[in-house]
């Protein structure tokens, strides 16, 4: 008798499948009449053009952040840097489906194999190169938890370009090994706020101890790039053309749910910012766009700083200086500091325009995770997967594994995918915390989000 086909765990391609164009949702969004929102002048009110962003962007990211075109060609230097660790693998969580015993199939895309170990140089790479082709000499960027700024000096050092990067206080000061691994990528970090922007002296003397903010960081990087000529800068999440250079993940993932021979019922991914959800989910949203598939798609996010599904939709700053252009997205408010004890990450005020869109558009879904219990099933993954997972990526293993239990109740066979955005070998003090009931839950109070929203900008 023949024995049975071997059971799989990884479904692996080959260097040469890695795509060969990122995915532009764009294109199918104007195909179903969805237009999206443009960004606006924070002084005028009216749209924005390239040409005002070019003291801060390169002409290439530019055009892509107004692409409308479907593929968007992915040089070839690009996809060299991609084959350090691209494609990235899928894996069938048999381990964590017998734990929970259910009748449902988990899968996870798992984006830690990267030298960062998130999904972050997925874009930090094409940003340094595109950069470079236009003779830019220095890049400034913002860090909040550090996987970014980690990963663009990471770039930074493949491709011969300087890095600054202004790190969160309270993470400068927390995690000193993301420091050291940038600097040991040749970075140079600064604590934000720091006393080498206009802005960072500002905010100093007024509250000497801030232990700042992404939103701060961003206007101290942005006023960096700004009043330097051979500098520009670069943002981790958020931006279009971020989200574009995250859709390798998804495109990947298409054709290894197919090596696996299974369509996936429910897509999930977390969301700080939104460039891994996006990354994960437009390539699947665009199939539903174009009839050729039904999935839910959720994304999965703190409820210490719930955007999505406490915000509201309306034009706003992306940072916290008002020097950013107006976009319109979900917001708790340009101002909105979050709680020291949120150890999670995903710590943004606002979400990804594009991701906001959709979400209006009731074309995704999205659900508010506690801490403690992201913590616990991220501890539960890494005693039955192995991987410990990074404290955002918990987020979606959460809502993965709700679903999981929920079809085991309903008796249903359930195909969940799931991306695994990264590891978490760098947070483990935030581990240890829970570990030693240290980690309590925390609501962002309704009193707060209705005072932060008060202060929204009247536009649009
Ligand atoms: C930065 C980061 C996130 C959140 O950013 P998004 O832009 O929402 O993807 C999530 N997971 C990991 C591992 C990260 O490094």
């Amino acid at each position: 008798m023949a024995s049975p086909a071997p059971r799989r765990t990884k479904f692996i391609l080959d260097e040469d499948r890695i795509p060969r164009a990122w995915y532009n949702i764009v294109s199918d969004l104007l195909a179903n009449g969805i237009q999206p929102f443009p960004p606006l002048h924070p002084g005028t009110g009216q749209p924005i053009g390239p040409a005002d962003l070019a003291p801060l962007f390169p002409m290439a990211l530019i055009m892509q952040e107004v692409a409308t075109d479907r593929d968007i060609e992915i040089p070839d230097p690009i996809r060299d840097a991609y084959q350090l660790y691209r494609p990235a693998p899928v894996f069938r969580a048999h381990r964590l489906e017998a734990a929970l015993d259910t009748p449902a199939h988990i899968y996870y895309k798992y984006e830690g194999v990267s030298a960062g170990g998130s999904h972050k140089p997925n874009t930090a790479i094409p940003q340094a190169w595109f950069n470079k082709q236009e003779g830019v000499k220095r890049l400034a960027t913002e860090t909040g938890a550090g996987q970014w700024g980690s990963s663009l000096a990471l770039a930074g050092a493949l491709f011969g370009l300087e890095v600054k990067v202004y790190q969160v206080r309270a993470s400068y000061d927390q995690k000193p090994y993301r420091r050291m691994l940038m600097e040991t990528y040749g970075a140079s970090v600064v604590p934000s706020p720091s006393n080498t922007t206009n802005y960072g002296r500002k905010v100093l003397a007024e509250t000497p101890d801030s232990p700042g903010s992404l939103g701060m960081a961003i206007s101290e990087a942005v006023e960096d790039a700004a009043s330097r000529d051979d500098t520009k800068y670069a943002l981790g999440s958020v931006l279009n053309h971020v989200l574009l250079h995250q859709t390798v993940i998804g495109i990947e993932s298409i054709e290894q749910m197919a090596m696996a021979g299974e369509e996936p019922d429910v897509i999930i991914a977390c969301a700080g910012g939104g460039s891994n959800f996006a990354g994960m989910a437009f390539p699947w949203v665009g199939r539903q766009l174009r009839g050729e598939g039904r999935y839910r798609i959720i994304a999965a996010e703190p409820a210490a700083a719930p955007s999505l599904t406490r915000g509201v939709y309306a034009y706003d700053f992306g940072d916290t200086g008002m020097m950013t252009p107006l976009v319109k997205m979900h917001t708790l408010g340009s101002g909105f500091i979050p709680e020291a004890i949120h150890a999670g990450g995903l710590r943004y005020h606002g979400m990804a325009p594009l991701v906001s869109l959709l979400k209006d558009q009731g074309l995704i879904d999205a659900q508010s995770v506690h801490q403690r219990a992201s913590f616990e099933v991220g501890i539960q993954f890494a005693r039955t997967e192995g991987i410990l997972p990074a404290p955002e990526s918990t987020h979606a293993i959460k809502v993965a594994v709700d679903e999981a239990l929920d079809a085991k109740a309903r008796g249903e066979k359930r195909v969940i995918l799931f991306n695994l955005s990264g590891h978490g070998h760098f947070d483990l003090s935030s581990y240890e915390k829970y570990l030693q009931g240290g980690l309590e839950d925390f609501e962002y109070p309704a009193d707060k989000v209705a005072a932060a929203l008060a202060g929204l900008p009247k536009v649009g």
